[in-house]
């Protein structure tokens, strides 16, 4: 899935991701208090299978919390209150009695709470000394003794037994745990939908056929939001007979329960017939509608399944690692059409008028997120590409917007059939704008869907739109071989799919229309990555998952951007380029329909690898995606023995536990005698903390990181920061465009982390006043807006219009030089830096900038659609525009009538950049409600209106005013509810901010209170608030 939702690389690269470690949702299910459920006997459990050895420490926590589980030892009330600080809050105290590891438990702080008083430690043990022994006695009791009924004497023999929830209908339910067991896995799903979209409902038949992988007495599955009316067994060859389905809510599950046991090696089928309502929201089987161009609205219904969604569409198995294949039938009325995964095989008439149309049995096996259909009246167009059908579908009145998606998508299809030399296995391959569409786009095998924005641009659109669309489309057609071929066996691993995907989007895209220098996005990206994995409150690329939340979490930066950047690391490292790519179709082909681990990757790169001598990438990529965060490499140099040192780069030390991370760090370098050429490039494996190279005496600098390949940040020391500015400062050619906006990234990394001083950042930005290169400008503009954002903020009005004038001196001269007009066949690179470079005038109020921009709007909306903005400057005209109440009104008029998506959504951006409080209510509002502004849009204009001044105080009182109702649309932890949160709370840098985050959200509770992104949010407060009281004296001599 591609869940970024923005048109605008520039911003997809901007756009904040947050991540922090320790997501603490743990949902407690509703466990059978033995202690006071006293009126129900206690049932004959089935003995265990093997699924549930891992249950035994949980019955004894469960007696242990029936006894008092908000007995506190006063080192827990010390843990909870740091943890407080922390910005956690406890969902359940008795946690740290788990024994099974819980994502919470990673958490307990234990660091901090190391040293504890002598009183303390003897209370301490005391407490544990009671709680033992109780959990000792109680341990061997079964839990019936606690029953009024006693127990019968079979259960006696069965001490181990798990403690079941309880069902709906009171029964106990026979599972408790997040994962299904694995005793039955499913072969087949013949599917049978009949959607009414007009009443919003459907009706569902679904017939699993089943294997039975080892004895066991019930089968339990998932489904959610469904009323299942009818189900049936059949065992073999017998007969079917009906069967009682249990649900348990809280994990969205069902299940069967049989008076003997399934053996080992038989087939079964279970048929359910059920009915449920499409949903409201942008998962499942969801409702949409539009308005076509004769102003009717027109409704249709798709799907969105990934990562937990289709059990919201059909009862099933739904884990990636439950591959099945798939028969559809979906019914429909004759003027809409249908689509799913497989090309359709027939359509039947129905006796009620409406048609049903068959689809083809998959020809692979297929987890159940990739699974899709739509029922709509869109109309396509389509290619032949090898054996493969290629159609882009869309909404009538806009299939003229689909040529470029089309050609696009077949030119990657050729080039990954041969990439991958496996080619795409599927007779057709659909993409499908859908109106409606909360990701960017989603991978089902052959039908991705996507964002209106992510696929369709005009023929007059500009190479920036292109860009946008071109990548989410490769980064789609990526996951055809990384993630529906080779799957990731649980969410933990992710990455696997997303880092993949992110990877090759950028390769491919690079190979295939060099004109859109993606490198540049893929630079600036990865320099992204590492501002959020430097917090404590990251997470490592492959991590613990255990909860609904945390696998939604797990679609954050770390799985997408980090993962790419380490796949980049390793290829670069590696002895040549055809290595790296023989170990990826070892992978594939190896995996080819079954699922995978980390480890299986590096095995079979290593594989490859050591079948040259080469290298163990096993070993030395384990530590890149085992732990989180990333080594600062520090270089000290004497005469001609260069040492280089590793530590972890971790912005917060406080309350963490000093950890003696190490990586295997592929070092490269260059020095001044050969610095810009590949054939330059030197490399030193770092395993150790510290390592030493020799170079020549003469050589007069080191740039480390050629090209900002490898994902850690360079400290050069006093001596080699002065030497490399000095060679800029003569000649800035003397380092690659990458290498030069490496060394603003990483100086503005070190001050940021305490190690440089202000000073010496604003001294490598000296040599700006030469630069022209888009990568080294547009990342000095960002962290330098950032910065500015800040200080006004704080209101720190004499600084800020210092920034302001230290900017326009820097870039003042390249402003002036760029263009108002249409550019013919530019590269993007150059329309991103006009972007950049007048956005920031624009913004900053350079009046040259303001005056073009208003004239080139008013010749925009005089023209009567015969005048058209340049693609790459429509949003730096908007965003002026919005400026004015007059013309503010005459662009929320504009977004109702243009054609084209990305422009539509720059005319969104333009007006949520107003500085009118009473038009930022407005527009806030109506992204809620979703009548203008779809409330797909809401992330964006949040997003926006907290980078002005007027608007970033309402926007967080609006999102703690309407959280219930945003949750509602966007499920918690979600890419867009992190979003959110990181935009609402990333300028805060006072105390009385950190408070009220911290506060509001702790009060949050199952609302959202342990997500991974409020850890972040508090923790990048603070981090603001250390950095402006450290540096704001420093500010006031040096800028
Ligand atoms: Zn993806």
């Amino acid at each position: 899935m591609d869940p970024f939702d923005s048109n605008s690389s520039a911003e997809r690269a901007n756009l904040p991701r947050n991540m922090i470690e320790n997501s603490m949702f743990e949902e407690e299910p509703d466990v059978v208090d033995l202690a006071k459920d006293s009126s129900s006997s206690f049932p004959s459990f089935p003995a265990l299978d093997p699924d549930e050895v891992v249950y035994e420490p949980r019955s004894s926590r469960l007696l242990v919390r029936g006894l008092g589980e908000n007995d506190m030892d006063e080192d827990e009330e010390d843990c909870e209150s740091s943890a407080r600080l922390l910005g956690m809050s406890f969902m359940n105290r008795s946690s740290s009695h788990r024994s099974r590891p819980s994502p919470y438990t990673r958490q307990t702080a234990t660091s901090s709470c190391s040293r504890p008083s002598t009183r303390t430690m003897v209370v301490c043990a005391l407490f544990w000394g009671i709680v033992i022994s109780m959990t000792m006695v109680l341990y061997f009791l079964p839990g019936c003794f606690f029953t009024k009924t006693g127990c019968r004497k079979e259960n006696t023999t069965t001490p181990l037994d798990p403690v079941y929830p309880v069902a709906s209908n009171g029964e106990l339910f026979p599972w408790a745990q997040f994962r299904l067991p694995q005793s039955v896995r499913p072969l087949s799903y013949d599917l049978t939908l009949n959607p009414d979209i007009s009443k919003m409902t459907f009706t569902g038949r679904v017939v699993i056929s089943m294997f039975v992988r080892h004895n066991t007495n019930r089968i339990v599955l998932h489904s959610a939001d469904m009323n299942i009316s009818k189900a049936t067994f059949k065992l073999g060859d017998g007969e079917a007979k009906d069967v009682t389905v249990l649900e348990y809510k809280p994990q969205q599950q069902i299940a069967i329960k049989f008076s003997s046991d399934l053996q080992v090696g038989q087939r079964c089928l279970l048929t359910l017939d059920y009915r449920a309502n499409l949903s409201s929201t942008y998962d499942g089987f969801y409702y949409s509608s539009y308005t076509d161009k004769n102003g009717s609205k027109r409704a249709l219904a798709a799907t969105q399944f990934e990562p937990l969604s289709a059990r919201k569409a059909f009862p099933c198995f739904d884990e990636p690692g439950f591959k099945a294949t798939f028969l559809i039938r979906i019914s429909r009325k004759p003027n809409y059409m249908t689509l799913s995964n497989m090309p359709k095989a027939k359509t039947i008439e129905l006796s009620d008028g409406l048609l049903q149309d068959e689809f083809e049995k998959t020809t692979v096996n297929m987890s159940t997120y990739l699974v899709a259909f739509i029922v709509a009246d869109f109309s396509p167009v389509s290619r032949n590409v090898s054996e493969t059908l290629v159609s882009v579908y869309s909404v009538k009145e806009k299939k003229e917007h689909t040529e470029f998606a089309l050609e696009a998508a077949s030119q990657l299809l050729q080039y990954y059939n041969n990439f991958f030399e496996i080619t795409y296995p599927l007779k057709k391959l659909d993409l499908v704008a859908i109106p409606d569409f909360l990701a960017g786009a989603m991978e089902n095998w052959g039908l991705i869907t996507f964002r209106e924005t992510s696929l369709l641009v005009g023929k007059n659109s500009s190479l920036l739109e292109k860009q946008v669309v071109s990548s989410v489309v490769a980064h789609e057609l990526a996951h055809q071989w990384f993630g529906n071929l080779v799957t990731m066996s649980w969410w933990n691993d992710l990455w696997l799919n997303e880092g993949f995907a992110t990877y090759m989007q950028y390769t491919s895209l690079q190979a295939v229309y060099p004109k859109l220098d993606i490198d540049n996005l893929f630079l600036s990206v990865r320099f992204r990555a590492m501002d959020s994995d430097a917090l404590n409150s990251s997470h490592a690329v492959s991590t613990e998952v255990d909860a609904p939340e945390q696998v939604q979490e797990m679609f954050d930066s770390v799985s997408y951007e980090k993962g790419a950047s380490v796949l980049l690391m390793l290829n670069a490292s590696m002895a040549s380029e055809q290595q790296f790519r023989k170990g990826l179709i070892q992978y594939l082909k190896q995996f080819s329909g079954s699922n995978t681990n980390t480890d299986d990757l590096w095995n079979s790169l290593t594989q490859v690898e050591l079948s040259t001598h080469y290298q163990n990438v096993s070993k030395m990529m384990s530590s890149w995606t085992s732990q989180k965060g990333f080594p600062l490499v520090t270089v000290s140099r004497k005469r001609d023995e260069v040492t280089l040192t590793q530590e972890h780069f971790r912005l917060t030390t406080d309350n963490v536990t000093r950890s003696s991370s190490l990586w295997t760090i592929p070092v490269t370098y260059v020095n001044d005698s050969c610095s810009v050429a590949p054939e330059c490039r030197q490399m030193f494996t770092l395993k150790t903390k510290s390592g030493t190279f020799k170079v020549a005496e003469s050589v007069k600098w080191l740039k480390l990181n050629y090209r900002n390949t490898g994902f850690y940040v360079v400290d050069y020391g006093d001596d080699g920061w002065a030497a490399l500015r000095d060679a800029l400062s003569s000649n800035i050619s003397v380092l690659t465009p990458e290498d030069r906006a490496s060394l603003i990234h990483n100086s503005f990394a070190l001050s940021r982390l305490g190690r440089v001083s202000f000073k010496h950042v604003l001294k490598t930005l000296d040599y700006l006043t030469n630069e022209t290169e888009t990568s080294p400008v547009t990342e000095a503009l960002l962290q330098l807006r950032k910065l500015y954002r800040l200080l006004e903020k704080r209101q720190e009005n004499r600084l800020v219009s210092r920034m302001k004038n230290f900017i326009l001196k820097r870039f003042g001269s390249l402003m002036d030089d760029q263009t108002w007009k249409e550019e013919e066949e530019e590269r993007v690179s150059k329309q991103e830096l006009r972007s950049a470079l007048l956005q920031a005038a624009c913004a900053l109020n350079e009046p040259k900038c303001t005056q073009q921009a208003k004239a080139l709007f008013k010749q925009y909306t005089e023209s009567n659609g015969t005048f058209r903005i340049p693609g790459d400057l429509q949003q730096v005209v908007f965003n002026v525009a919005a400026q004015s109440d007059d013309d503010w009104a005459v662009l929320l008029g504009l977004y109702q009538h243009v054609d084209s998506d990305a422009e539509k959504r720059k005319i969104i951006r333009g007006l949520a950049s107003t500085q009118n409080v009473r038009n930022i209510v407005m527009i806030l509002q109506t992204g809620l409600k979703g009548d203008i502004i779809r409330t797909q849009e809401l992330p964006l204009v949040i997003h926006t209106v907290c980078q002005g001044f007027a608007g970033y105080l309402f926007a967080w009182d609006f999102i703690q005013d309407n959280w219930d109702r945003l949750i509602e649309k966007f499920p918690v932890g979600s890419f867009a509810i992190q979003t959110i949160i990181n935009s609402v709370t990333s300028q805060f840098s006072t105390q009385s901010h950190l408070e009220q985050v911290q506060g509001f959200f702790s009060r949050l509770k199952e609302r959202g209170s342990q997500m991974r992104s409020v850890q972040e949010a508090l923790e990048t407060i603070r981090l603001n608030q250390r950095w402006l009281d450290k540096n704001l004296v420093s500010l006031q001599n040096w800028l």
